[in-house]
């Protein structure tokens, strides 16, 4: 994640035991939205179907629905393809099994952050956010043409209102079943 890309490349090293976690799998059933998970046959239909998967060869729903029902936790969060989703649930609309895809693709992402495992990308967005409200930084030498320009100067953010918002973003609860 060094080089500034979002995917990592992790086709090359070979599954062993040690990929497959089965106390992961029982505790991502757990959270709503992924419950029908196990019912995925592996049609193909998400990834068929998925416009991001059409942009990207490094995308593909039903692989990562079928390494999540294994467990491979660490080769999930490593490769960094979970983020990739956009959450415009066409595959949810189209699984003839009812899985919630792209709700399995948020409890993934959740699991990623409770571990810490986040690409650089979305932690140089969210400092950014924190510090200027925006998502880019913008140089000052921008911020100077833009006055030169006739530009109206950009809007100071209030930092601690947004870290007050944020705060309360990350704080706010993941849905769970009612087995919880
Ligand atoms: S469309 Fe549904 S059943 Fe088919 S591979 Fe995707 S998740 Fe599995
Ligand atoms: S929700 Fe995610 S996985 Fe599903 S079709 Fe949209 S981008 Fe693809």
């Amino acid at each position: 994640m060094s080089d500034g890309k979002l995917v990592s490349e992790t086709k090359s090293k070979a599954v062993t035991m040690c990929d497959f976690d089965c106390s992961f799998k029982a505790e991502l059933s757990k959270v709503a939205g992924v419950e029908n998970l196990k019912f995925c046959y592996q049609c193909g239909t998400c990834t068929a179907d998925c416009p991001i998967a059409r942009v990207s060869k490094d995308f593909r729903p039903r692989t990562i629905m079928r390494m999540t029902q294994l467990g491979m936790k660490e080769r999930i969060f490593e490769d960094n393809k979970i983020w990739l989703c956009a959450a415009c649930f066409t595959c949810v609309d189209h699984c003839p099994q009812g899985v919630d895809i792209a709700g399995v693709m948020r409890a993934l992402r959740n699991q990623a952050v409770k571990e810490g495992k986040i690409p650089k990308t979305f932690v140089d967005i969210k400092n950014n956010i924190h510090k200027s409200g925006l998502a880019y930084d913008i140089p000052d030498m921008r911020k100077r043409k833009r006055v030169e320009n006739g530009l109206p100067e950009l809007p100071i953010a209030n930092s601690q209102e947004i870290s007050k918002l944020l705060n309360l973003v990350a704080k706010s609860k993941e849905p769970k079943t009612e087995n919880n």
